[in-house]
């Protein structure tokens, strides 16, 4: 039988995209051996409205950040859909546009992978695509009680991946934004110097 191409997918608030989402894409690339990695922002996070910036500069944003690696991609799929960003929506939309010899892998914290029994279509989901759960030093990275929840499919379609663990979050970057401390080494320069050509995340 003929291996299928794996294609990995990223989603996310991105507010704003950081190392330690370019980390966990890199890693699962490797690891997974993935085809690429598309990220997709998302226009409405269903999980998250507080403090999220207009999607144009999220956007923006992590375009700028994996223009330079050739395994990434960005993709406005979310950014064009009206209401909120479901990933079950997304994933249809892939698959038509890369047909049947295809497997997705979307790759998350293992923070979300832990929120997987809220989303919307979950069942659905964990038929279309594999998981792939990135460690994160925030006390998520055991997820036995959500595969549990989740059923059979779960344990078959959810893998937890070891990365060199950050304690970076877009929120804890926020905070330093604001407080105008350094973000150096925590986001991509570009994304630094977006970030000030157009003052956003300022201090309050
Ligand atoms: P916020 O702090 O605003 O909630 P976030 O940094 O967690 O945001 P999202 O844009 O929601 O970022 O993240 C997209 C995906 O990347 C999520 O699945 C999240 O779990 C994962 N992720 C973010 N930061 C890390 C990290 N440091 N290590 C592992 N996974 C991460």
């Amino acid at each position: 039988m003929v291996e299928k191409r794996r294609i990995g997918i990223i989603g996310g608030t991105f507010n704003p995209i950081h190392l330690g989402h370019l980390m966990i894409a890199e890693v699962a690339c490797e690891s997974f051996n993935l085809e690429k990695v598309i990220f997709v922002p998302a226009r409405i996070p269903p999980h998250k409205q507080h403090d999220v910036i207009d999607s144009r500069h999220r956007y923006a944003m992590a375009a700028a950040a994996v223009a330079d690696n050739p395994n990434f991609e960005i993709s406005d799929i979310e950014m064009r859909r009206e209401g909120p960003s479901y990933t079950v929506d997304t994933i249809q939309h892939f698959k038509i546009i890369y047909g049947p010899n295809v497997e997705f892998y979307f790759i998350a914290g293992t923070d979300t992978i832990r929120a997987l029994p809220t989303w919307k279509f979950i069942e659905e989901l964990l038929d279309e695509v594999h998981f792939i759960g990135a460690t994160r030093p925030d006390g998520t990275s055991v997820i036995d009680a959500t595969l549990d929840e989740l059923g059979p499919k779960a344990h078959e379609k959810i893998h937890v991946m070891e990365v060199p663990e950050m304690k970076l979050s877009a929120t804890y970057l926020r905070d330093r934004l604001r407080s105008g401390k350094t973000v150096r080494y925590m986001l991509p320069k570009c994304v630094v110097d977006y970030i000030a050509e157009n003052h956003i995340y300022g201090k309050e």
